[in-house]
């Protein structure tokens, strides 16, 4: 017997083989010229997978709440005003980041679990303060929920703020135009769709934001944090010259230039058609199977993860049965409806073979917990649209 499982889960996902090459590879110098070149190369690379050809990319150790960190800590001033666009679990983290770093923060809600703020009200709130920031989540990974990030960064710029985009669970999955859509800055953490294993925050800031940074009458509140340590370094790798701050994640940034070289290869507008396309046959399938899901509009779902609600008489021993069928994935983590939901991620290399095999295990899970449904409707119903 195969003791492989598949893990779909919304990050760690799974990486290519080649991506796990690099990490296994001897570990340079961080100063060694091959690995000079890599780190050069994964950081231009950077701007053109979050399509922000004028953006200042940075790589650093640690996890996407360090890029949150990395965001507030380099943008917020103590006294700033900043408006939070709250969609779930992430965005009351960013909310408690920014507050840490002295901004005033005010909350748009979204009305309910599974929807998201209006942009009216969003406009409204803009119209009554004077903010120097608007932070929002992309994909909330706690509800599956996609923001409306254009409209956001339109919104954004016509009230003069600095935009915030949380795009740990969307850069490389979800559709992002960082430039075109003006959004000052974004980030990711390695191991979403950006394919690499845990362990690097990823942030991509426009030309305004590094201006905000620059102007800033205060200094950063956190050493590790700060810009002013790391924009040399950046820019020396992007100049094929050694530097030093803090070590690189050698290994890791060897993956990263991997992984970033395939997205490319694939295509950027390739890849999130190929991630739009696989989620439309994953949630066909979870509506053939008459179960609901956390977003309550399909506009409102992302692409990179579906959260769906157990059916009537189900609860999370399900899971345990689609482990036992081969495939890990997520238990519910909003905490309103922990109990009630369950994830399945599908970013980052996920394929047709994928999907298929976790709806596979999941009716077979249906049916080991006594749930009376018709099987194989969920296959078929994936079936129909990836054979289109
Ligand atoms: N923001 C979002 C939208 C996330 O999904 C996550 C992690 N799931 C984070 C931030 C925090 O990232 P990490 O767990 O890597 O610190």
């Amino acid at each position: 017997m195969k003791d492989r499982k598949l893990l779909m889960i919304p990050g760690p996902i799974e990486f290519t083989p080649d991506v796990m090459l690099a990490m296994g590879m001897p570990t340079t110098s961080h100063i060694a010229p091959n690995f000079i070149e890599v780190f050069g190369e994964a950081l231009e690379r950077m701007r053109h997978v979050f399509l922000c050809p004028d953006g200042q990319p940075f790589v650093i150790a640690g996890s996407g709440t360090l890029a949150m960190d990395i965001a507030g800590a380099n943008l917020v001033e103590p006294g700033d005003r900043a408006l939070v666009v709250n969609s779930g679990y992430f965005s009351d983290r960013m909310g408690a980041i920014l507050e840490r770093y002295g901004a005033t923060v005010t909350q748009v809600h979204a009305p309910a679990v599974g929807d998201v703020p209006a942009l009216e009200d969003v406009e409204t709130a803009l119209k009554k303060g004077a903010y120097k920031i608007m932070a929002f989540t992309h994909v909330d990974t706690s509800t599956a929920v996609v923001v409306d990030a254009k409209a956001l960064g339109a919104l954004g710029r016509e009230h003069g703020v600095l935009t915030i985009l949380d795009g740990v669970c969307s850069v490389a999955g979800e559709e992002l135009r960082q430039e075109d859509w003006g959004i000052d800055l974004s980030f990711t953490a390695s191991q979403k769709a950006i394919g690499v294993p845990p362990g690097l925050a990823l942030v991509v800031a426009g030309p305004r934001a590094m201006g905000a940074f620059h102007e800033r009458k205060s200094p950063v509140g956190n050493y590790y944090a700060d810009w002013a340590n790391w924009l040399p370094i950046m820019q020396a790798y992007e100049e094929r010259r050694p530097s030093y701050f803090g070590t690189p994640a050698v290994n890791l940034i060897w993956a990263l230039n991997v992984s970033l070289g395939q997205i490319l290869d694939e295509g950027i507008d390739a890849r999130f058609l190929r991630h739009r396309r696989l989620n439309q046959a994953f949630k066909a399938a979870i509506g053939a199977l008459g179960m609901k899901q956390v977003p309550l509009g399909s506009e409102l779902a992302a692409n990179t993860l579906t959260a769906p609600y157990y059916p009537d008489g189900v609860d999370k021993a399900l899971l345990g049965h689609i482990k036992e069928a081969g495939v890990i994935v997520a238990g519910g983590l909003h905490p309103e409806i922990r109990d009630r939901y369950f994830r399945v991620g599908h970013m980052g290399a996920v394929n047709e073979s994928d999907i298929l095999m976790t709806l596979g295990a999941l009716e077979k899970g249906l049916a080991q917990v006594g749930h009376s449904f018709d099987a194989g409707a969920g296959l078929a119903a994936a079936q129909a649209l990836l054979t289109q």
